[in-house]
C-alpha cells in the first residue's frame, strides 16, 4: 500500500468519498493539484533538500482528504460561483464579486485550512498571499475579468499548498 492509499484508510478525519469531488470542483475552476505542488515545491526546497514534485503532489493530495479542508473548499468555490450567477444577496454580492480588500472572510475561511496544520502552515499562507505565486497570481488576475470571481478560491489553493508544506515538514522532521 502507498503513502496515500495507507492515509485514506488510517485516519478517522479523512473522507475518500468527498475528495474526489473536491479535486472535481477544484478541476472546474481551473486549479489542478499539480499546480498547488508547485507552490510546495517552492515553500520546502530552502528546507528539505531532497523534496520533489511528487512527494508534494502527495502532500497536497493529503491535504485534500480531510474532511475539515474539503468542507471549506466546497464553501469557498460556492460562493465564488454564486458571486459569478449574481445569486448572493447584496451587500453580499459586491463585497464578494468585487473582491473588496477589507472583506476578509475568504482569508478567514483558508485560516480554517491551515488551522489543521499548525503554525508552519499559518506562516507560509501569509507568504503566499502576500506573494501570489504560480497559480495564485493566475487566480487573482482571472478573477478581475468581467463576470469571473476568485476571490474565495486564490486563498484557498495558497492554504491548501501551505498545509501541504508544513505536513511535509512534520513527515521529515529531524
Ligand atoms: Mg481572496
Amino acid at each position: 500500500m502507498d503513502y496515500l492509499e495507507q492515509q485514506k484508510t488510517s485516519n478517522r478525519l479523512n473522507d475518500p468519498k468527498k475528495y474526489g469531488i473536491v479535486k472535481e470542483r477544484l478541476a472546474e475552476r481551473g486549479v489542478i493539484p499539480l499546480d498547488i505542488a508547485k507552490l510546495t515545491l517552492d515553500l520546502q526546497k530552502p528546507y528539505l533538500e531532497n523534496v520533489t514534485i511528487e512527494l508534494c503532489l502527495e502532500h497536497v493530495d493529503k491535504v485534500l482528504l480531510k474532511r475539515e479542508v474539503q468542507h471549506a473548499i466546497l464553501v469557498g468555490i460556492e460562493l465564488d460561483v454564486l458571486a459569478e450567477k449574481n445569486l448572493l444577496s447584496e451587500p453580499l454580492l459586491t463585497l464578494v464579486k468585487s473582491d473588496y480588500g477589507l472583506f476578509g472572510i475568504d482569508e478567514i475561511l483558508a485560516l480554517s485550512i491551515v488551522n489543521v496544520y499548525g503554525s508552519i502552515g499559518l506562516t507560509n499562507f501569509g507568504y503566499v498571499d502576500k506573494l501570489k505565486p504560480g497559480i495564485i497570481g493566475v487566480l487573482d488576475d482571472e478573477g478581475k475579468k468581467e463576470g469571473r470571481c476568485n476571490t474565495f478560491l486564490d486563498d484557498i489553493v495558497g492554504a491548501i499548498a501551505a498545509s501541504a508544506a508544513s505536513s511535509l515538514a512534520h513527515r521529515f522532521a529531524v
